[in-house]
């Protein structure tokens, strides 16, 4: 097969390139390894949760929404807690995804995409539906992208996170709990109707009474290059994904639609720019991350104290005087929870 376009990969970076590749003139192609079922099982594995701004800035209307969402709470051992208000959505991500997908105009092709060299000006693909060549090649082949891996040659830091839906009355808050599993958390969303959704990294407490369970591996923290010649990686591929929320759908969407620009105005430089500046992708949250992933409970405790009560933004001004050293959590901590989903 030859085609000008071939998107590895139909998960949130995928289909959202594809969808905005809908005035491209020529034939783009999405491969995807996962058979109707099993592609609904494993984007199933996810808390769904994706901000209204997100969307805006993927230009992707909010559909198959399940539940709204108004505010998120943090919550620290030694009884501080943090809300902030949002405004999202909890979305039946498989059922977006499909939604999508109809609404662009790419083909789509069954197979598993096994190798890619680059040939010339081009890219020979090697995948169990046999070889695709073409002359652009988006990677938005997630965690262990085969595009990141034979054209980038980079690797990423990876969590292993595990989600369950359980049986619940969710109401519109995303709670987090801090200090759970040593400078992690686990989450607790709302879900689809009587269910809500569960998670921590993995070694986190899995409820007992869960009706589906997954596990997958979340990478972050970014590559040093997001475009080669003609080849860009998207989302999970380029490890996109927020390091202090590990919010990826909306990141996702949004690299889709960057990388799809930019190859409409046939210069990638464009995305590769965008990664480089764009504020969702700020370099403070992995450094954060790390800082966090260091402490014990004890450490949590000590830098929440000035929360006790409750969070204003003066406190938090507050916090940053009494410990200059944190500044950059509590920041960076901030601004994920608000942008970075
Ligand atoms: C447990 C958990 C909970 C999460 N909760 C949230 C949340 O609430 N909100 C949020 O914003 N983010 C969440 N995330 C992060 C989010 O799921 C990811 O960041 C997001 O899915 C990245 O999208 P993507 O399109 O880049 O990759 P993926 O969603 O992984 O999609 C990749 C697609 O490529 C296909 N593929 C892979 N390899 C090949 C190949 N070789 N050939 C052909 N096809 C291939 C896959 O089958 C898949 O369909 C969560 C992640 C985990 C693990």
């Amino acid at each position: 097969m030859d085609t000008d376009v071939l998107i590895i990969g139909s998960g949130p970076a995928g289909v959202s390139a594809a969808y905005h590749l809908r005035g491209f003139h020529g034939r783009v192609v999405i491969l995807e390894r996962l058979s109707t079922g099993m592609f609904r099982r494993y984007h199933s594995v996810c808390g769904e949760a994706v901000s209204d701004r997100m969307f805006e800035r993927a230009g992707i209307e909010p559909m198959a929404v399940v539940a709204r969402v108004d505010r998120i709470r943090i919550s620290y051992p030694g009884d501080a807690s943090i809300e902030i208000p949002v405004s999202g959505s909890i979305v039946d991500r498989p059922a977006l995804l499909e939604e999508l997908r109809s609404m662009s105009c790419a083909e789509v092709v069954r197979g598993t995409a096994l190798s890619v060299c680059r040939v010339g000006d081009r890219f020979d693909v090697d995948t169990t539906a046999g070889h695709i060549v073409c002359r652009f090649l988006i990677g938005a082949d997630g965690a262990h992208s085969v595009v990141r891996r034979d054209i980038f040659g980079t690797k990423l830091e990876m969590l292993p996170v595990v989600n369950s839906l359980a049986p619940g009355e969710g109401d519109s808050v995303l709670d987090f709990e801090v200090g759970t599993h040593q400078g992690f958390y686990s989450w607790r969303f709302p879900s689809r109707e009587g269910l809500v959704s569960v998670g921590s990294p993995k070694g986190g407490e899995v409820p007992k009474d869960v009706v589906a369970t997954g596990a997958r591996h979340l990478p972050f923290g970014g590559v040093p290059e997001t475009v080669s010649g003609n080849a860009m990686i998207i989302g999970d591929a380029a490890g996109l994904a927020n390091a202090l929320c590990y919010g990826g759908i909306g990141i996702g969407m949004v690299s889709g639609r960057k990388a799809a620009e930019a190859l409409m105005a046939r210069d990638l430089g464009i995305y590769s720019k965008w990664c480089r500046t764009s504020r969702l992708l700020d370099p403070h949250f992995m450094e954060a991350h790390r800082q966090y992933s260091r402490w014990t409970d004890d450490d949590i405790r000590g830098a929440m104290r000035p929360f006790r009560s409750g969070y204003s933004i003066p406190k938090g001004f507050l916090a940053i005087l009494r410990h200059p050293r944190y500044a950059n959590v509590y920041f960076a901590t901030w601004l994920a929870f608000r942008i970075g989903w």
